[in-house]
């Protein structure tokens, strides 16, 4: 925790924002010649810096940039695989002690994966009825031991290690993001609630019901997941997903001696394989992947029973419907073979609502103030804001780190995109 600021040099600081507010009214071009004329702010309680017409915000969060790396590079090395719910609740502890002092904090208890994380913070502004919430994720990809090979570090320019880009630097820039508007005293209009889930990368299978609840109590919610390509795009619009499961179940017999009484499974598997294969349609962005397949027992034998596991990918929520009828009303092509189907779309899409549009229209005009060109993308994988913009609360994701190789060995950020980033969720959880 940082040391409370004399309040002497809080009213600077919020001086300085207001004063940017003003100017920001009166001129067009919002990114430019904020604060020029009021000359020094004293940050960090020694050196006298120079905003030299930078944000105020992006001014506290460059400061306190080392003291965001250490905290990323902390939480790093608390290795939280989502199947290992000791260790998940290793990291949520870590984010509930440093959050204590500044935030009512609420774990959720539950049995099979780690605890659910519910903040309320106290910020700067009158009574708030309204609500903001910001939405992120404890658990990874990666199994205990990773660090081993991949260890927390910093080099050419970025910070490396499990987990860093998807996404617990997204959840620094949430915690450093509440500080400066409380050390800045920048008044908020909605009262920020952050969630942070367990159990996101296998779907939040049990946070979706805490998910819902908090966003239907909010007027937007922000996912600091992390951000599209290098240059740091939001995504504004995710593809819904899901699973299905293909049995098929088919009359053994040996393969020499007594081929003609069989049925294969296999061969049937392979049948309804092609035909669900023919549903993706690239140009409508709908995918349909037979991703696991297995069957049979031995080569000379007729197979009696094979399994697939197939991957779907929808952009509109109709897609979903669609193909779920599809799936379930598939019929075994050789009779004497059976059929099941089981499964169906976990996350809905996130759609690019008018709501989106206009929360992505703030986004991009906040960050502007940071200089920053704030681009949008579309993007196939599911986050659980697909759970909440399905509710229609105005969502908007890929806000978290910027950078490459989620769920892949160069895992890593640009530590040159922190402090705008951090910035830029400030701004918007004042704004909302
Ligand atoms: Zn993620």
């Amino acid at each position: 925790m940082v040391a409370a600021r004399p309040r002497q040099e809080r009213r600077i600081i919020a001086a300085l924002f207001r004063f940017s507010v003003e100017e920001l009214s009166r001129t067009a071009s919002a990114n430019q010649g904020l604060c020029k004329s009021t000359g020094l702010a004293r940050l960090n309680g020694s050196t006298e810096q120079p905003l030299n017409g930078m944000d105020p915000i992006l001014h506290y969060t460059s400061q306190r940039l080392p003291a965001i790396i250490d905290w990323i590079g902390n939480l790093v090395r608390i290795e939280s695989p989502t199947h290992d719910k000791a260790a998940v609740d290793r990291a949520v502890e870590f984010v509930a002690d440093h959050l204590a002092p500044v935030a009512t904090v609420k774990l959720h208890r539950q049995t099979e994966f780690g605890r659910h994380l519910r903040a309320e913070f106290k910020l700067p502004g009158r009574a708030k009825s309204r609500q903001v919430l910001g939405l992120g994720h404890l658990d990874t990809v990666w199994s205990i031991g990773t660090l081993a090979r991949m260890p927390f570090k910093r080099s050419k320019g970025r910070l490396w290690g499990p987990g860093v880009f998807d996404m617990k630097s997204g959840v620094a820039f949430f915690v450093f993001a509440a500080e400066a508007l409380r050390e800045l005293d920048i008044p908020c209009k909605s009262k920020f609630v952050l969630q942070l889930n367990s159990d996101e990368e296998v779907g939040s299978p049990t946070s979706r019901r805490f998910t819902d609840r908090e966003a239907q109590r909010s007027s937007a919610v922000l996912v600091a997941e992390p951000a599209w390509g290098l240059d740091g795009r939001a995504k504004t619009a995710r593809k819904g997903g899901g699973t299905f499961t293909l049995r098929v179940k088919g009359q053994p017999a040996h393969a020499g001696l007594d081929f003609a009484a069989g049925a294969s499974a296999v061969l049937e598997l392979s049948r309804q394989l092609l035909k669900v294969s023919e549903w993706t349609n690239i140009e409508k962005g709908v995918t349909v992947n037979p991703g696991v397949v297995r069957g049979g027992t031995a080569s000379n034998v007729v197979p009696e029973e094979a399994w697939a596991e197939v991957d779907v990918r929808v952009p509109r929520p109709s897609d979903a419907t669609r193909l779920e009828r599809k799936f379930l009303g598939l019929k075994p092509q050789d009779r004497r073979t059976s059929l099941t189907v089981e499964g169906g779309l976990r996350r809905p899409p996130l759609v690019r609502s008018p709501g989106v549009g206009r929360l992505y229209r703030l986004a991009r005009k906040l960050a502007a103030e940071l200089s920053v060109e704030l681009g949008e993308a579309h993007v196939g994988g599911g986050s659980d804001g697909n759970f909440t913009g399905a509710l229609g609360i105005p969502t908007l994701d890929g806000l978290g780190g910027v950078g490459e190789g989620a769920h892949a060995l160069t895992e890593s950020i640009l530590i040159g995109r922190i402090a705008d980033r951090t910035a830029l969720l400030a701004k918007l959880i004042a704004a909302c």
